[in-house]
């Protein structure tokens, strides 16, 4: 097949476009709404001005069939929740009285009702609400959102396709609702769900949608055959209808696998599938399957969850070689655009050179128009943009950045000698006794302390010009003395700095190593109008000086006590940052992992005798299929050992997660051979404690006794009736003291009261020991 000589249609298309505008607009309309500055009507203009703009934006920059649908105020599973009518019993009055109040109580919670739980969409950073099911669930339509939606772009001339959550997927992310026996398994409700679709379909059909595309993501998960037949019965029963749309069934995040089939055999129209990273292989798989005869094939060739561009040409090889397998072939990124920020053009402040490496939603757009465009007009119609991508991409290859010879001899050094401790843990445990002298059940906290708005103004000022370095600096050394002065007069055992230089846990390391890059407008939507700007691992990484040793030894020079040091960990800072996608994520952590090993020594160098690496981020970046987490632990527990084994035997190292979801990762948790560990666990009754004792866990715990996520003060009694469960399963001398995590968030008078409870809670139960 020679694309040269093409004469096919491509028509190039996405998913779903960033939703926020260029300048946040939508995240400042809805908060104003929420404090009553802003109407509802105003609210509503605000957004359709948003869809609009995204359509023109997508339509100029070359995509011939936008989405609809994509849009929303707060999330897209709270839509379709809207949709299908599953509003929780106890939002239904607000919801009544009132439907966009009522959405918003949903989404946050009232005084009165608590919100529906958020929880990630599959391993974005994106966080969607978890529809709450139950067997008395009632469907109810409600197609009058994406009805209206698809009106407004057809009325202004566009091609349109409607985006919905695939009922699948809407069950399969749905939980039990409150009081409904846990065992409930929401995918049971998929006959009573498939009319409501029906209908939906119907009225889309109405308005004049001549294609519907159902996301089904969650078939690219582990699925049993049970899960995969209610799929089938599913396409067959929406594919059996007669008044409907032509429907594309969409995939993205990973390989369909064992669904691949049953999707291919469905009597629907089209399946849009991920051909990016290692789901490139559905290529093979798609062959195997004898291709899609008869059905369009919409191809994710464009990564839509990382920032890099395009290789024009290796999709263009690609889309030839399906061009054989289906019998229209169109282009897209991989998932909606959602995932990345709107507009690389915006970064002025980034070497122009490395800029012309990234590629954020527009220009996704972009390559998937050129690739449209090769595709059906023949490679030579775009060869001046083959050409310019050629040379980014050898720009980008042969760049010192991403090549420096002194971290690639590091790593390629690195032997598992490195990666281990140099005694086993009991010995190390009776050094680090002698030298730390620390009472039974001592006392700590996580790291950070309130971020009080004084220094949040501080930080401002600073960015301002309008406050010096030196002046910052004096009001961080402030907050640390005083930091440092009350946990001694709490009575706490291993102090802490309290981290009031640090912004963000990530962002701060990463503007201090080179080879990360920062944005100044690459924000993408975290969760509801909460957006983050990750930094991006475009090069090699490596530390060009210490970074909080300064602040760590000047508190540890006010105390007797120890102070602790606290860093980010390597899987961390991949996690919540963009990765590098021209080489393995187990050499960029190997390198984030020597650089830190580097501040470990230095840290240790400067008397610091106990040093926490916090690793929050392990369980969450877990790889959704089974098969593929034995190599993923192996990698990510490496760089943490990498990070943490180079210490001498007496200097304690501490880990910290925020989850209280171990079950899967126990192993892992043992394989970073961490001398002590503290774990989220107030709310869950100690229940993480009890885990890792029945799992044989040796080393040492700290399970949360106090629950940073709320404003309440926990008493004394109740932080000791906590600690003595978790000695029912933790021997007292390796059980620690600790709120559950960081107290950033919270005020000064509660972590004051909290902190002494804590400590009191400590010293009562020890008295019994
Ligand atoms: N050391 C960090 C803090 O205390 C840990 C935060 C986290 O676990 N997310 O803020
Ligand atoms: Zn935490």
């Amino acid at each position: 097949m020679t694309t040269e000589s093409a004469a096919t249609t491509a028509t190039a298309t996405v998913y779903g476009y960033p939703r926020q505008g260029a300048n946040r607009e939508l995240k400042k309309a809805v908060e104003g709404y929420w404090k009553g500055r802003v109407t509802a009507e105003e609210l509503h203009r605000t957004a359709a001005g948003l869809r609009r703009a995204n359509w023109r934006r997508l339509a100029d920059d070359g995509v011939r069939e936008v989405p609809t649908g994509d849009f929303s105020l707060y999330d897209h599973v709270l839509d379709t929740s809207v949709m299908v009518g599953a509003v929780p019993e106890r939002h239904r009055a607000v919801v009544e009285a009132d439907p966009l109040d009522g959405y918003f109580a949903m989404a946050r919670g009232t005084r009165e009702v608590a919100p529906l739980e958020m929880t990630k969409w599959f391993d974005t950073n994106y966080h969607y609400l978890v529809p709450e099911l139950g067997p008395d669930t009632v469907f109810r339509t409600d197609s009058a959102r994406q009805v209206a939606e698809l009106a407004e772009a057809l009325a202004l001339g566009h091609t349109a396709r409607p985006v919905l959550v695939g009922p699948v997927t809407y069950l399969l992310l749905a939980k039990p609702a409150p009081g409904v026996d846990g065992s409930f398994a929401p995918l049971t409700l998929l006959d009573r769900l498939l009319p409501v679709y029906a209908e939906v379909l119907a009225d889309l059909r109405a308005a004049g949608a001549t294609w519907v595309q159902l996301d089904e993501p969650a078939l690219v998960q582990d699925r049993t055959p049970a899960d995969l037949n209610a799929a089938a019965r599913a396409y067959r029963e929406l594919g059996a209808l007669t008044d409907r749309p032509r429907l594309l069934v969409a995939s993205y995040f990973g390989r369909l696998g064992e669904a691949l089939p049953v999707l291919a055999k469905a009597p629907v129209e089209g399946l849009a599938l991920d051909f990016t990273g290692p789901a490139a292989a559905q290529v093979e798989d798609l062959a195997a399957v004898g291709g899609l005869p008869g059905k369009r094939l919409v191809a994710g060739v464009v990564d839509g969850r990382n920032v890099w561009i395009n290789d024009l040409a290796a999709s263009l090889s690609t889309l030839g070689t399906l061009l054989g397998l289906a019998d229209r072939v169109d282009v897209s990124a991989s998932c909606s655009l959602l995932h990345v920020p709107l507009d690389a053009g915006a970064e002025r402040e980034l070497d122009p050179q490395i800029a012309r490496w990234l590629a954020f939603a527009r220009q996704k757009t972009a390559e998937i128009a050129t690739l449209a465009r090769g595709l059906a007009d023949g490679t030579h119609t775009i060869a001046a943009q083959l050409a310019a991508n050629r040379a980014d991409l050898a720009s980008r290859a042969g760049s010192a950045l991403t090549r420096d010879p002194a971290v690639r001899s590091r790593t390629a050094a690195v032997t598992a000698t490195d990666a281990r401790r140099s005694l086993p843990y009991a010995d190390r445990a009776a050094a680090q006794r002698a030298r730390l002298r620390l009472p039974l059940l001592p006392t700590t906290t996580v790291g950070s302390f309130p971020q009080t708005a004084e220094l949040r103004t501080a930080r401002a000022e600073l960015r301002a010009g309008r406050l010096d370095t030196a002046g910052y600096e004096e009001r961080v050394g402030a907050e640390i003395r005083e930091v440092v002065a009350f946990q001694e007069t709490a009575g706490i055992d291993v102090l802490v700095h309290g981290e009031p230089e640090r912004n963000d846990m990530v962002q701060y390391f990463a503007e201090r190593l080179s080879g990360y890059l920062a944005t100044r407008s690459g924000w993408v939507q975290s969760y509801g109008t909460r957006y983050v700007r990750p930094p991006i691992l475009a090069g090699d990484i490596s530390r060009p000086e210490p970074m909080t040793v300064r602040w760590t030894a000047y508190a540890q020079s006010l105390t007797d006590r120890p102070v602790k040091g606290v860093l980010t960990g390597p899987v961390t800072m991949l996690a919540w940052s963009f990765v590098r996608d021209d080489q393995p994520l187990a050499e960029t952590a190997r390198q984030v992992a020597l650089a830190l090993r580097d501040e470990v020594a230095d840290l240790e160098a400067a008397g610091t005798s106990v040093i926490q690496v916090d690793e929050p981020a392990l369980r969450e970046t877990l790889p959704p299929r089974a098969a593929d987490r034995p190599g993923y632990l192996a990698w990510a527990t490496e760089a943490f050992r990498l990070t943490t084994s180079g210490v001498r035997p007496d200097t304690q190292i501490h880990t910290h997660m925020c989850y209280a979801e171990f079950g899967d990762i126990l192993q892992a948790i043992d394989d970073l051979d961490a001398d002590v560990i503290s774990l989220e666990a107030a709310r869950s009754h100690m229940r993480v404690a009890g885990e890792l004792a029945g799992a044989g866990y040796p080393r040492e715990v700290g399970p949360g006794v106090y629950d940073i996520h709320s404003p309440r003060v926990p008493g004394a009694d109740e932080a000791a009736a906590l600690l003595r469960r978790g000695l029912m399963a933790v021997p007292p001398e390796r059980l620690w003291v600790n709120p559950d995590c960081g107290l950033k968030t919270r005020g000064w008078p509660e972590v004051r009261a909290s902190l002494e409870n804590l400590v009191a809670a400590a010293r009562e139960v020890r008295a019994t020991l």
